[in-house]
């Protein structure tokens, strides 16, 4: 034997890839507890057992992995029970921290609410959710205090009106988003809502694309202000010109934040509208079959896409899902607009559109009702809500609109807001969540409302956007603001978050997005948040060279001064 043979004789075999799920590579062995519960019984099931039997025995008649995995479907989540601290969010398992109520999510899907539709929602609120309604980032409405005892009666309310909570949570096509003034604006490209629509007749509550590796969300816009945070979405059509075709859509694809944040890159196709949807059930097919399912939270669209790049994806994508290959496509204008619609704006059929601000998102049933009366006497039958939590009253003609204006102020939204307010948000928090380590929502407030105090008279544009997160998912999009903040318990017990620095998008009134950075070991307790901001701002406005943002001043400045 050779001394070759011999170190081929102990060399150990080549061991085979780990599985990672992937259903046309791997084979649709599940590989984790979410797998196997969504391999066993089709979550859109849940409606029937919820509607039959849940509804009528109970909650303590409740299957576990229906409350804890399927429900998740129905836009159903245990809140978190109340008076637990901050401890319990690492002590407690999930079931421990389940309240016997429901966070109910309604997907709105970026449509037009009509006035009749906003009252409906309103006695939702007030009759079964204790008066709280929420409007997110994702232009959903999120209600809390849901007995299971009244989702029947919801759901008859909500399909009158031509809504649903179907697949608004869960391993799914999430609620949508749309350009707020779609079919309204002036500088419009194009109106994506009728595709948007296919989209969702095509996809939502089909069994086909019930069981995704997770959650999945969409959004669409035709307005040059890039309005609708394309960068951090599964997928994104983004209207454009093109020189020969016309109007059309540039397609965008896995992006998302939560802990591992990526931009979605752009295939370089153009979708002509009439494609677009069957371009849609491709990118959600590849997901679905592609997707990485062993660890969930390898599992988003965009870890596929680091790993295939988008000219592998645009390639299996034309040659397995489509008819045939798309053209190539131009990228989208940067406009320069705020994409917030914030104060009044001409329509292009001369009425106004009027963009008032829910601060963090927070309004009530109540508040919602007047909304829909003053929209009325304003003579407008439309409002929509904005993926930046603001609500525009549609169709005002032009001597209606500063009374509508004052009575908006009135209600507590402000058409004007101050800077902070204005693009400031928060996350639910602890309040309801069962993963969140700090209060949020009224903390955000109270800052926002002292920050504006502090600063009156001064300009600060475009705005600082101060963004608050219970935890390190980041559904107040964290490393999207100027100043990100991340909950968290400091030094023992205290409330407080991690700071990230120099975050923004396109629409935020920058030509490209940045990921905030973390400021190395620092964090400021939730008591010292308004000071901190406070002195960051400062040093930024004291520091800064002609026409500098915040975002690149907080990439070249002095740690001390970021701290
Ligand atoms: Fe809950 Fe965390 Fe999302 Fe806030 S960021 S709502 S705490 S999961």
């Amino acid at each position: 034997m050779t001394a070759t043979d011999t170190s081929q004789s102990r060399k150990r075999p080549a061991r085979a890839p780990k599985p990672q799920g992937q259903w046309k590579v791997d084979g649709k062995e599940p590989l984790n507890a979410n797998e196997v519960f969504k391999q066993e019984d089709d979550a859109l099931n849940v409606r029937s057992r919820i509607l039959e039997k849940y509804s009528k025995e109970g909650f303590s008649s409740i299957e576990e992995s229906d409350l804890m995995g399927r429900f998740r479907w129905m836009g159903l989540y245990t809140q978190r029970r109340q008076g637990l601290g901050a401890r319990a969010t690492s002590d407690l398992s999930d079931l421990e921290l389940a309240d016997e109520y429901f966070m109910m999510r309604v997907r709105v899907d970026g449509r037009e609410i009509s006035t009749e539709a906003l009252r409906v929602l309103a006695g939702i609120s007030t009759e079964f959710a204790r008066g709280t309604a929420d409007i997110t980032n994702r232009q959903n409405l999120q209600l809390h205090w849901v007995d299971i005892k009244n989702v029947p009666e919801i759901w008859r309310r909500l399909e009158s009106i031509g809504f649903e909570t179907t697949e608004a949570c869960g391993d799914c096509t999430r609620g949508y988003l749309n350009s707020p003034v779609a079919g309204v604006a002036a500088d419009e490209i194009i109106d994506p809502t009728p595709y948007l629509q296919e989209m969702h007749d095509r996809v939502v509550g089909n069994p086909e694309y019930s069981n995704l590796p997770r959650k999945f969300k969409t959004a669409a816009t035709g307005h040059p202000s890039l309005d609708v945070v394309h960068e951090i979405n599964d997928v994104s059509f983004v209207g454009v010109e093109h020189p020969e075709l016309g109007p059309g859509f540039d397609l965008w694809v896995g992006g998302g934040l939560s802990t591992v944040a990526h931009f979605a890159v752009r295939l370089g196709v153009f979708v002509p509208p009439e494609r677009a949807a069957d371009v849609y059930e491709g990118v959600v097919s590849i997901f679905r079959d592609y997707g990485y399912r062993r660890l969930r939270n390898k599992a988003r669209l965009k870890f596929l896409m680091k790993d295939w790049g988008p000219e592998k994806f645009r390639e299996i994508l034309e040659t397995e899902y489509l008819d045939s290959p798309l053209p190539d496509g131009p990228a989208p204008e940067y406009s320069g607009q705020r994409g917030d619609h914030s104060g009044v704006h001409k329509q292009k059929d001369g009425r106004f559109y009027v963009g008032a601000t829910a601060v963090v998102g927070r309004v009530s049933g109540e508040t919602l009702a007047k909304v829909a009366d003053l929209a009325e006497q304003a003579g407008s039958k439309r409002i929509k809500f904005t993926p930046h939590q603001k609500i525009i009253i549609l169709d005002v003609a032009e001597d209606k609109v500063d009374a509508l204006v004052e009575g908006l102020v009135d209600l507590g939204l402000p058409v004007y807001p101050g800077p902070f307010t204005r693009v400031g948000m928060a996350c639910t928090g602890i309040e309801y969540c069962k993963l969140s380590f700090v209060e949020t929502k009224e903390k955000a407030r109270t800052v926002l409302d002292e920050l504006d105090k502090r600063f009156e008279g001064e300009v600060i544009d475009p705005p600082i956007s101060v963004h608050l997160n219970g935890c390190p998912n980041s559904c107040a999009r964290i490393q999207t603001a100027d100043i990100g903040l991340k909950g968290q318990l400091i030094e023992g017990d205290t409330p407080g978050f991690q700071v990230h620095l120099g975050g923004s998008l396109a629409g935020d009134n920058v030509p490209e997005g940045e990921f905030g950075q973390s400021v190395r070991g620092f964090k400021v307790p939730a008591d010292d948040l308004t000071d901190y901001v406070e002195k960051v701002v400062r040093n930024f406005l004291d520091d800064r060279s002609e026409g500098e943002t915040f975002a690149k001043w907080s990439r070249r400045a002095e740690e001390e001064k970021l701290k």
